[in-house]
């Protein structure tokens, strides 16, 4: 089941430097938005500030109806200590750069171990789960191998895998296919794709305008901790308003 994510009024400090400057934003249940921007202007904040690995200065963010980080007591949010916040996380996937596999782990321990840890389902079902998920990326065949054996494009998808076998409602990636040789690139996008039919709400940064076009419902770009434009992917990405939007596509394409 996926869930739809809403910002509103989002502040981020860093010692006195802000770098979100209250963001509004609405993403549907189940689509798929990809956030564009130069280096710097915020992504990374604003995901981790999805989960909660940042504190806000400000605002507020909900994933369907749940508050996320906070609870409510009269007119002021007290955060919620880290076991709570650690609940809220399991529904909210996320998938990094560097793919950060357990190095003595095996592939398919490296997914296995949190759902058995946290959501202390059966050993038999999160198995045959996880195995399904590696039939999904394509590695099923790579089940008993060790991280280091892996290519960063298989390595990655096993990433994707694991960030799935803990069903989440939402799905965040940050720049997943950055640290990839360019040969690698295809593979890892090619899964995501696949995903984003899944119905899973996806929260993409990505510079891969390719896959934008082709896979985004929503483009958000962002430059110097505002959302300067967003809507529509292809109408965007055919019809840039803002200048700086214009500059960071001819930029990047
Ligand atoms: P992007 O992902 O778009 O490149 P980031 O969200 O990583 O941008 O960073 C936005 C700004 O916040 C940058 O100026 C960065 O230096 C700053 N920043 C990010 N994380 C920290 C941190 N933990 N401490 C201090 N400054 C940070
Ligand atoms: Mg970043």
């Amino acid at each position: 089941m996926s869930e739809s994510i809403h910002l509103r009024g989002v502040r981020k400090q860093f010692s006195g430097n802000t770098v979100l400057k209250d963001i509004d934003l609405d993403i549907a249940a189940g689509s798929v938005t990809v956030i564009l921007g130069p280096s710097g202007s915020g992504k990374s904040t604003l995901l981790r500030c999805i989960n909660h690995l940042e504190k806000l200065d400000g605002g507020t963010i909900h994933v369907g109806e749940t508050l996320i980080g906070y609870m409510r007591k009269g007119h002021t949010l007290h955060e919620l200590p880290e076991k709570r916040v650690a609940a809220q996380r399991q529904r909210i996937g996320m998938v990094f750069q560097q793919f950060n596999l357990f190095p003595h782990r095996t592939v398919l321990q490296n997914i296995v171990d949190a759902p058995l840890r946290i959501l202390g389902q059966k050993r038999s079902d999160v198995q045959a789960r996880a195995m399904a998920l590696l039939e999904q990326v394509g590695l099923a065949h790579r089940a008993d191998a060790w991280p280091r054996e892996l290519s960063g494009g298989q390595q990655q998808r096993v990433a994707i895998a694991r960030a799935l076998a803990m069903q989440p409602q939402v799905l965040l990636f940050d720049e997943p296919t950055s640290a990839l040789d360019p040969e690698l690139v295809g593979e890892v996008l090619q899964v995501m794709k696949q995903l984003a039919h899944s119905g899973i709400t996806m929260v993409v940064v990505t510079h891969e305008i390719g896959f934008a076009r082709e896979v985004a419902d929503n483009i958000v770009f962002m430059d110097q901790g505002k959302i300067v434009e967003q809507g529509d992917a292809r109408s965007l990405l055919d019809d840039p308003q803002h200048p700086r939007f214009r500059e960071f596509l001819a930029s990047v394409l």
